[in-house]
Order: C-alpha cells, then sequence, then structure tokens
C-alpha cells in the first residue's frame, strides 16, 4: 500500500472515520473471506447488521445503507447468502438514494507508526465500545444484545483467530453476568483492559501507543483510587460516566471524514 500522510489527532478523542473505516473493512474485506455465508455465520452476520442499524451512531448515508443491508439480509429467507450478493448492495449505493459507504479506509485515532500496527483492531474496539454505550442511552430489552451481536460477529469472521479464541473465552465466562446496560459497557471496558494487559511488551503493540490500562489518570484521575493497603482500585462509577462520555455520539470528531 501507498505511503499515506500522517493525519495529526487527539488521542484523548473517538474519530467518527474510524469507525467507519471499521465498517468498510469488516464489510468489504473480512466478510469477504466467506464466499458462502450460513449457519452460525449468517446468525452472526444478521446480529451485527442489526445493532449497527438500532446503535451505530453514523452519519444518515451510512445509516442509509446499513438499513438497506438489514432490510435485504431480513428479507432473505434461503439458509445462505453468498458474499457476492452482499457486495453488490454494498456496491450499487448509486442505485439507492442516499445511501454510502467511504470507498476506502481513513484511520485517524487508529494510525499506526506502522501499516501493520493498530487500524482495524483498534476500530473494532472503538466500534464496540460506542455500541455498548449507544444501547445504554437508548436500549429498551436486551442489555447483553450489542455483547452478544460482537462475540458472534468476532467468532464467526474475525481475522485473527487467536484474538477470537482469547474472546470467546472471556466471553463464555462471564457474559451472562451482564444484566444491565452499564454492566455491558463496563464489562468491555474491563475485558479490553485485560487484553491490554496481556499484550503490554508484546510485538503487536505499537511502540508510540503503549498498552496502557485505561483510561490513565491524565484522562481520568477520579478513575483510579487507592485501597487501605495501597492497592490500585478502579471506581467502576467514574470509569462508567467517563466512557459514557468518551464514546458518546455527541463527542465522535468527524474530522478527516471521506
Ligand atoms: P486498542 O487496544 O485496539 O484500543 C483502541 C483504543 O481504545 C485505544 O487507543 C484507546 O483509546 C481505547 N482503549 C484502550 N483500552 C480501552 C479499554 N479498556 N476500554 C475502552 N477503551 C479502551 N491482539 C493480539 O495480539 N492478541 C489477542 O488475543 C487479541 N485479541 C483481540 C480481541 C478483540 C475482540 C479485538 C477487537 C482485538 C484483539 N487484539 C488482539 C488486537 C489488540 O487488542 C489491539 O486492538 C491492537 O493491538 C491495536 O492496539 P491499539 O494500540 O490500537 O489499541
Amino acid at each position: 500500500s501507498t505511503e499515506k500522510p500522517w493525519r495529526p489527532f487527539n488521542r484523548s478523542r473517538v474519530y467518527m472515520a474510524d469507525l467507519e473505516s471499521a465498517l468498510v473493512y469488516s464489510l468489504r474485506v473480512e466478510l469477504a473471506a466467506h464466499s458462502v455465508i450460513r449457519g452460525e455465520a449468517l446468525t452472526a452476520l444478521n446480529k451485527y447488521i442489526s445493532v449497527l442499524v438500532k446503535y451505530f451512531p453514523g452519519r444518515p448515508v451510512v445509516m442509509n445503507l446499513l438499513k438497506s443491508v438489514n432490510s435485504w439480509l431480513q428479507n432473505h429467507t434461503a439458509s445462505e447468502i453468498s458474499y457476492e450478493a452482499l457486495r453488490e448492495i454494498l456496491d450499487n449505493t448509486a442505485q439507492v438514494p442516499d445511501t454510502a459507504l467511504p470507498e476506502g479506509e481513513r484511520w485517524v485515532g487508529c494510525q499506526g507508526s506502522q501499516p501493520h500496527l493498530r487500524r482495524y483492531p483498534c476500530g473494532m474496539w472503538t466500534l464496540f465500545h460506542v455500541l455498548t454505550v449507544q444501547a445504554k442511552n437508548t436500549g429498551r430489552s436486551d442489555p447483553q444484545e450489542v455483547l452478544s451481536a460482537m462475540r458472534n460477529y468476532v467468532r464467526s469472521f474475525f481475522g485473527c483467530r487467536s484474538c477470537a479464541e482469547h474472546f470467546e473465552i472471556m466471553a463464555s465466562e462471564s457474559l451472562v453476568e451482564v444484566n444491565t446496560f452499564s454492566s455491558a459497557a463496563l464489562w468491555l471496558w474491563s475485558r479490553h483492559n485485560r487484553v491490554n494487559n496481556r499484550l503490554a511488551g508484546d510485538l503487536s503493540e505499537d511502540p508510540n501507543f503503549p498498552k496502557i490500562q485505561w483510561p490513565s489518570p491524565d484522562m481520568c484521575p477520579g478513575c483510579h483510587t487507592v485501597k487501605d493497603n495501597g492497592e490500585h482500585k478502579w471506581s467502576n462509577e467514574r470509569v462508567l460516566s467517563f466512557l459514557l462520555s468518551h464514546f458518546s455520539s455527541g463527542s465522535i470528531l468527524s474530522d478527516h471524514l471521506q
């Protein structure tokens, strides 16, 4: 791939360009590895598109595209779909008014210092944090809906298979304990920190973006407290308000959109 100029960005903010790039990569690259989608994978795709339609705080044209994919899937009664048929919907946006998906990826907050670092996995984490926060604001029924869609998507499609296996172990251990929208947002935050902890110092770590227990004391001083014995302790209450603000639709920046 050609070298792209570095786009300056604010490390403590969320960018719509990363969320859209994650969508583009997942719909156009990751799913494309499956020429036929059926069974568990088809269920996973249905649930993924359905939570995006419900909770992705996207631009109207992008939401229209997701809705058109969703209604195509809903109306599709056969037990399998071909990726080619899905690609046609993604490509034929010119025929459906006011629908669009950006042409390619354009990473901003998820830029890496090397082409193989950050980008899509960073965008996927960010996307699902945003979705759990949106569901907390507007979700009506099932507090596990977003996490269960993420679990199924990752299990069926996420290209990094060892990541998918690790994530499945965490989900099977404790996803059942999630019974409120707040605990869903906190579950994803704490599991993401476990992954950060495991990967700190790994080859996959971008030296310019070290894995930390997030958010840092700089970003959220009140999130960090100390037990009587001097050990670090998170304030879940403060972390939750931090997540709700950091990943809220109103805080997402539109810089560098295509
Ligand atoms: P990321 O960890 O991708 O985080 C993206 C951004 O989210 C950060 O820049 C920060 O702003 C924010 N953030 C960081 N921590 C949190 C948190 N706790 N809560 C909320 N927001 C946070 N890689 C492996 O090598 N092995 C694995 O087993 C593995 N499993 C993965 C499982 C899943 C489901 C996903 C999506 C990715 C996985 N990866 C794994 C990739 C890895 O976690 C990182 O995404 C990748 O290394 C890029 O790291 P990054 O520096 O961009 O930060």
